[in-house]
């Protein structure tokens, strides 16, 4: 439960002056209506960033940062949401008790149980602490696994002694129940007194963010198994979201807004030993999607680390389908098999890991790749099954763009035509086999996918639009603007026409000038997430021809189910002859359309230099 209502934030905004806020860290001069100054975000030696009082927001036409006065505080102070806000609230006057969420009694009590097991946590991993430091053995362990006496401390690292009762003994009997319910002692069977779960361990304490002791890792030093046993989940302790290393982590996951998630405790630790500081992992446990608004909230980038074998790749496959619905972008590193990424570091050095950080598979690549292991490409049909497969894979992704990269990647890598994975894409009944063909004329209905087809070749021409006068020529030929279906990309293209009577290219600053800050930050959006490519002619083309065939798909299909309307004897009250001449009229006017659509195809099918298949 949130500890302030909903709206606390909208108090606060209207109550910091985000000039005056943003002031504090960046030199602002006034230009206009808004401010500007050099970007804190990224380096820039002219000012591209922007902050509306109006609006309360700022926005950087360099990088893309944008948001409001808590985003930007969260941003430059690396805090969380709550944090920012109560700082905030105290630098700008906000009573925030106005907005506390009133606890009940319950939730006061479970309170008051959290900090206790907290504490408990704590005087724990002194114990293990001091412990190590007398053990000549476990010193001798970290030596030999490489383990530095700075990086132990820095990971408040510990020893669990081989014995019973030795944490027992050293914590007050009061607290035993408290260790009870954290799973760092265990009833005896014949129900006198405690013994301790974790003996003869090297003790690796898991911190949250804000330096609580949440549960304890131990691996066994000696031959006892499990190998590696971690704490029980607890009232504190919640595998699901938690991260080994994020307090350490936290800094350069905040100035590199990238994440490198491994798989073991020691592996976060040589990590960081070699300067990788911006790695955590799981808990022993599958990623979950409380994981990935965790990461959301640090990162840009994550990427996915796995060991090479068919496990490592299965582990990676659940993994990429649970963080998906991040905003972050996805990586797969897949290293080679046998080795994590401790070996690997050790052997090979941080550099050499870094570089494959860097060369990580983009998650679309990675599951088209993984994909392969389940098919015999020798075979035809098993071939085809993969492309089909594949071909699902990229009609789930959000951008147009993005397809179109993927289907020319398949077909590379597959040396297969790129329009018969194009079709197989985006369902056009062209592309099916002559009966499957019939069979969807019968129960005509406009394809929603026709529409979504429809929808994102618009953003693009946007996105090509976007890019100077010349580009805009060139793809808003042949289309006419105010017949646009998306009326966001309509609003957009047609303030850009107007544009560009007057300037040849984008300016923020003219843009901001002619219309207002909004449309200028909608735009510079929309052409950041554009990953149109150099060859701007060339896509321009494509896109043009791909919008007139999505279009002409779409009347084809409206002027049947009008046909098909007409067939349907109660649905109207004209007679016969009226009936065969307003079908004669429609099929007419398919075949005009058809036509238009023959020379369509074939002049994409000269632009993609590939040849079409039935
Ligand atoms: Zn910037």
């Amino acid at each position: 439960m949130s500890k302030y209502t909903n709206e606390v934030a909208e108090a606060l905004l209207e109550r910091v002056d985000i000039v005056d806020l943003v002031g504090r860290y960046v030199e602002l001069k006034r230009t206009g209506r808004n401010h500007k100054g050099l970007c804190p975000f990224h380096n820039e030696k002219t000012p591209s960033f922007v902050v509306t009082e109006e609006k309360h927001r700022y926005h950087c036409f360099g990088c893309g940062a944008g948001g409001d006065a808590i985003a930007f505080y969260m941003a430059m102070e690396n805090l969380d949401f709550i944090d920012a806000v109560e700082a905030l609230a105290e630098r700008y006057g906000l009573d925030l008790d106005r907005y506390k969420v009133q606890n009940s009694a319950q939730e006061q009590e479970s309170a008051i149980l959290k900090k206790a097991l907290y504490q408990v946590n704590r005087e724990a991993a002194i114990f293990y602490l001091r412990k190590l430091k007398e053990d000549s053995a476990a010193q001798a362990y970290l030596n030999k696994r490489g383990i530095e006496p700075l990086t132990a401390r820095r990971f408040g690292l510990g020893f669990a002694p081989d014995a019973w009762q030795a944490l027992t003994d050293y914590m007050e009997p009061k607290q035993h129940p408290l260790l009870l319910q954290v799973g760092l002692v265990d009833r005896r069977k014949n129900g006198n007194g405690y013994y301790d779960k974790f003996r003869n361990r090297l003790i690796f304490p898991i911190q949250d963010q804000r330096q609580n002791i949440i549960g304890f890792g131990g691996r066994a030093i000696g031959d006892d198994m499990p190998k590696y046993l971690n704490s029980p989940e607890s009232v504190i302790f919640s595998k699901g979201t938690a991260f080994y290393g994020i307090l350490q982590a936290k800094e350069a996951l905040g100035k590199l807004r990238s994440v490198i998630v491994v798989e073991g405790y020691m592996d976060v630790i040589m990590l960081h030993q070699a300067g990788i500081t911006n790695a955590v992992a799981t808990l022993g446990t599958a990623l979950t999607e409380a994981h990935a608004r965790v990461l959301d909230r640090y990162v840009d980038e994550v990427t996915l680390c796995f060991d090479g074998d068919e496990a490592g790749r299965k582990a990676a496959l659940r993994g990429v389908g649970i963080l998906k619905a991040m905003k972050a972008k996805l990586r797969v590193l897949t290293l080679p098999v046998g080795q994590d990424p401790d070996d690997f570091v050790r052997k090979n050095g941080a550099e050499a890991f870094q570089k494959m950080v860097q060369e990580a598979d983009p998650a679309t690549t990675f599951l088209i790749q993984a994909a392969k292991h389940k098919y015999n490409l020798n075979t035809p049909n098993e071939k085809l099954e993969y492309l089909k497969n594949v071909a699902m894979i990229i009609r789930g992704l959000d951008s147009e763009v993005e397809k179109s990269y993927y289907i020319d990647y398949v077909a590379k890598d597959q040396s297969y035509d790129s329009n018969a994975i194009y079709r197989e894409v985006y369902g056009f009944s062209k592309a099916r086999p002559q009966f499957e063909a019939k069979k969807q004329i019968e129960k005509v209905a406009i394809d929603p996918t026709q529409y979504n087809a429809i929808f994102e070749l618009e953003k693009k021409i946007l996105e090509i639009a976007l890019r100077n006068k010349s580009a805009f020529d060139l793809i808003c030929t042949d289309v006419d603007l105010d017949q646009l279906e998306n009326s966001e990309v309509k609003d957009l293209i047609k303030r850009l026409e107007l544009y560009y009577r007057v300037y040849d290219t984008v300016g923020h600053d003219e843009i901001v000038e002619m219309f207002d800050l909004d449309t200028a930050i909608r735009l510079d959006q929309m052409a950041r997430n554009s990953i149109v490519g150099e060859n701007l002619a060339r896509e321009a083309m494509v896109t043009r021809i791909h919008y007139k065939l999505a279009k002409l798909d779409a009347q084809i299909a409206e002027l049947r189910a009008e046909r098909e309307k007409l067939e349907q004897p109660s649905a109207n009250a004209l007679s016969v002859s009226e009936v065969s001449h307003l079908k004669l009229v429609l099929i007419r006017k398919e075949m005009e359309l058809k036509k238009m659509k023959t020379e369509a195809v074939k002049e994409r099918d000269s632009l993609r230099g590939g040849t079409s298949i039935g």
